[in-house]
C-alpha cells in the first residue's frame, strides 16, 4: 500500500509538473499578443507620506487579464517576458501607459511621483535610459516625477557597465529606488555608492514587525541607515494598524500597503486621491488591555 501510495504520489506530482510546464508554455505563447494589444493594464497603488499626511506617489503595477486563464500575476509573466526577449516591449508599454496616466493628474494639480518597476533585462539591453526619455517626452511628464524601482539583484548584480545607464537616468533627473530592500543580498559597501535616493523596505520586514522584536530592531536600523545615507525609506506591505503604529514609532515616514490603499485602475485615480483620508494614519489598534 505504501509503495502504491508512493507511486501515486510520484505520478500526481509528475502530473502537477506537467500542468506547470503546460501553463508556462501557454503563457509564453500568448504573451506577445497580450503585449501587442488589449490584454495588459496598469494599476496604481498609493504611497503615503506620514508628515505630509497625503498621497505622495503612485506605484505602477502591470496586470495581464488573459482571455481564458484570467488574471496572471506579474511575478509569473514578467520572468517569461524576460526569458523570451519580450521585456523591452513590455516595459516600453508600461512606461508609456503609466506616464500617460500621470500627465493629466499633474495638469489637474496633483503633486505626485510615479514609480515604475524596472527589469534587469531592460537595463542590460542598454536602451532603458532612451526608453525612459521617450516616455517622458511623449507624455510631457517632467523627469523628477518618475521614480525607477530597481531590485537588489538588479542593482547589486549590475556591474560598472550598467552604472553608466543608471547615471544617465540620474542625469535626466529621474529618481532611483532600491525595491524589496533587505530581501536579497545587499552589499552595504555597494549600497553606499549606489545612485539611489529611496529604499523600499521589503514587506517581509513589515509582516513581522509586531511579533518579532528582532525584526523591529532591523526596521529601526534600516530607517537609521536611510537617514545616514540621505535616502528616504518606504515601508512596503503595510496591512494593519499595529504595523502602521510600529513603523511610525520607528520614524518611518513613507508607507505603502493595503491599509493605505489597494492598487486601482487609472480611471479610479481621481476618486481615490479625492477620497484619501489622512485619519488612517492616526488609527491605533484597539488593545484588549485598555
Ligand atoms: P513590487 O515592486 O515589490 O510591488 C509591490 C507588490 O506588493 C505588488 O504586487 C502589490 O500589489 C503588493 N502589495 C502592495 N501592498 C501590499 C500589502 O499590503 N500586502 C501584500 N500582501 N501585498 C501588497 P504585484 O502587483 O503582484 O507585483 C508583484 C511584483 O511584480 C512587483 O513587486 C514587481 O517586482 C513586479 N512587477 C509589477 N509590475 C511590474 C512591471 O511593470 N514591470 C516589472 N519589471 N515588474 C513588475
Ligand atoms: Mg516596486
Ligand atoms: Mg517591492
Ligand atoms: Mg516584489
Amino acid at each position: 500500500a505504501a509503495k502504491a501510495a508512493g507511486k501515486n504520489c510520484v505520478r500526481s506530482s509528475g502530473a502537477a509538473l506537467d500542468r506547470v510546464v503546460d501553463r508556462r508554455a501557454r503563457l509564453a505563447r500568448d504573451l506577445p499578443a497580450a503585449i501587442a494589444g488589449g490584454q495588459l493594464s496598469v494599476v496604481y497603488q498609493p504611497v503615503v507620506g506620514v508628515p505630509e499626511r497625503r498621497v505622495l506617489g503612485l506605484e505602477a503595477l502591470v496586470r495581464w487579464d488573459h482571455p481564458e486563464l484570467g488574471a496572471v500575476p506579474p511575478e509569473e509573466f514578467v520572468p517569461l517576458a524576460e526569458d523570451d526577449g519580450l521585456v523591452v516591449p513590455l516595459q516600453r508599454w508600461v512606461l508609456a501607459e503609466a506616464t500617460a496616466t500621470l500627465a493629466p493628474l499633474l495638469a489637474a494639480g496633483h503633486d505626485l511621483q510615479l514609480g515604475v518597476n524596472v527589469s534587469i533585462r531592460h537595463l542590460q539591453s542598454g536602451c532603458l535610459a532612451a526608453d525612459v526619455a521617450t516616455a517622458l517626452a511623449g507624455s510631457g511628464v517632467p523627469p523628477h516625477r518618475l521614480m525607477l524601482e530597481l531590485t537588489e539583484s538588479v542593482l547589486m548584480g549590475a556591474g560598472e557597465r550598467m552604472d553608466g545607464d543608471l547615471a544617465t537616468l540620474r542625469d535626466l533627473g529621474c529618481v532611483l529606488s532600491l525595491d524589496d530592500f533587505g530581501k536579497g543580498h545587499s552589499s552595504l559597501a555597494r549600497l553606499a555608492r549606489l545612485p539611489v535616493q529611496v529604499l523600499k523596505m521589503d514587506r517581509a520586514f513589515v509582516a513581522h514587525i509586531e511579533a518579532d522584536p528582532r525584526t523591529a530592531a532591523l526596521v529601526d536600523s534600516v530607517v537609521q541607515l536611510g537617514r545616514t545615507l540621505g535616502m528616504d525609506v518606504v515601508a512596503e506591505g503595510v496591512e494593519t494598524t499595529g504595523q502602521l503604529a510600529a513603523l511610525r514609532s520607528l520614524g518611518c515616514r513613507y508607507l505603502q500597503g493595503f491599509l493605505l490603499g489597494r492598487p486601482v485602475a487609472a480611471g479610479q485615480l481621481p476618486a481615490m486621491l479625492a477620497r484619501f483620508d489622512p485619519a488612517v494614519l492616526d488609527a491605533v489598534e484597539v488593545s484588549s488591555h485598555v
